[in-house]
C-alpha cells in the first residue's frame, strides 16, 4: 500500500498509483480528503486504513480541480461533503455532457492500463461549493480552501497553516512538464497562485503529480514559468510571429512532460493569453 506519511496528521499517495495524487489531513476529530485519485479500490482502501488507524470518521472531500484523474475516485466520498470551487463543478457538469458521457466513459475503463481501478465508475458531483474561499475549523486546528486559477480557471488550493502543508492540485507538477492546455488555463494567474504558495509558512508542498516537496521545487517552476511569460511579452512587443515566439519559448529548460504533446500545447495556451492582453 502506497501511503505516504508525510509528517503528523498529513497523508499521502503520491507514486502515481491513483494517477492524480490523493491527500488526507488527520484533524482533532475528522478526516479531511483532497481529490479522489483514479484507482478507486485503492483509495477506498487509503480511507479504510486512515479511519481505522486513527479511530475518526471520514467527513470531507475537497476537490482541487476538474481533472477526471483528480476526480473519478470520488465515489468512495458519497457519504461526505464534498466541496469543489464553483467554477470546477460548472466544469464537471459540463463533462458529464461531453467527455464524460456514458460510451465516452465505458470506452476509457475498456481501454484503461488496468480497467479494475475504475470498475463501476460514478461520476460524483460535489455537493457543496464556494466562490473564492472557504475554511474548515476543528478544535485549534484550521484548512483553507482557495480558489486561485492557473492550471484550470477552477483550480483550488489546501493550506493547513497548523501542519504546514499544502495541496495545490495540478497547479504544481514536480520533476515534469505541467499541463498547461486546458480551455481555461492561465499563466498569468497561474504565477499569482504560485507568488501566493510561496509566501506562506509551508514545509510541504503536495504536487497533483509528482513527490511531496520543498518551497525550493516551487521557486524553480515559478522562475521558469516567469520566464516564458516575460519572454512571450518581450517578443510580441517586437512584432515577432506566434510560431518563432513558441520555437523561442521552447529553448527554455525544464523537465519533460509526461505526455510528448504537452509542452507545445502549454505553450501555445500560454501565448495565446499573453497575446490577448
Ligand atoms: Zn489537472
Amino acid at each position: 500500500m502506497p501511503i505516504e506519511k508525510i509528517v503528523e496528521n498529513v497523508y499521502s499517495i503520491s507514486d502515481g498509483s491513483t494517477r492524480g495524487n490523493v491527500a488526507a489531513y488527520v484533524l482533532p476529530n475528522q478526516i479531511i480528503f483532497i481529490d479522489s485519485g483514479m484507482n478507486i479500490p485503492l483509495v477506498k482502501e487509503f480511507r479504510e486504513k486512515l479511519e481505522k488507524e486513527t479511530g475518526k470518521k471520514t467527513t470531507y472531500l475537497l476537490i482541487t480541480h476538474t481533472h477526471g484523474d483528480h476526480i473519478f475516485g470520488n465515489q468512495v466520498f458519497k457519504d461526505c461533503k464534498i466541496i469543489s470551487s464553483k467554477h470546477t463543478e460548472e466544469r464537471m457538469k459540463e463533462s458529464l455532457k461531453t467527455n464524460w458521457a456514458p460510451d465516452k466513459i465505458a470506452e476509457m475503463i475498456k481501454n484503461a492500463e488496468d480497467p479494475s481501478t475504475l470498475e463501476g465508475l460514478e461520476i460524483v458531483l460535489p455537493t457543496e461549493t464556494f466562490d473564492d474561499q472557504m475554511e474548515i475549523t476543528d478544535g485549534d486546528v484550521k484548512v483553507i480552501f482557495k480558489r486561485t486559477g492557473g492550471h484550470t480557471e477552477g483550480s483550488s488550493y489546501v493550506y493547513c497553516p497548523n501542519y504546514k502543508s499544502l495541496t495545490a492540485g495540478d497547479n504544481l507538477f514536480i520533476d515534469s512538464f505541467p499541463w498547461g492546455g486546458d480551455p481555461t488555463a492561465n499563466p498569468e494567474t497561474w504565477l499569482a497562485a504560485l507568488e501566493e504558495y510561496i509566501s506562506l509558512d509551508i514545509d510541504y508542498y503536495l504536487p497533483g503529480h509528482g513527490s511531496v516537496s520543498s518551497k525550493n521545487k516551487i521557486q524553480e517552476f515559478y522562475v521558469y514559468l516567469k520566464k516564458v511569460v516575460d519572454l512571450f511579452r518581450e517578443l510580441i512587443a517586437e512584432g515577432k510571429s506566434e510560431e518563432e515566439i513558441i520555437l523561442e519559448a521552447d529553448k527554455i529548460f525544464y523537465y519533460p512532460p509526461r505526455r510528448p504533446q504537452w509542452k507545445e500545447l502549454s505553450l501555445k495556451k500560454w501565448y495565446e493569453i499573453i497575446a490577448s492582453k
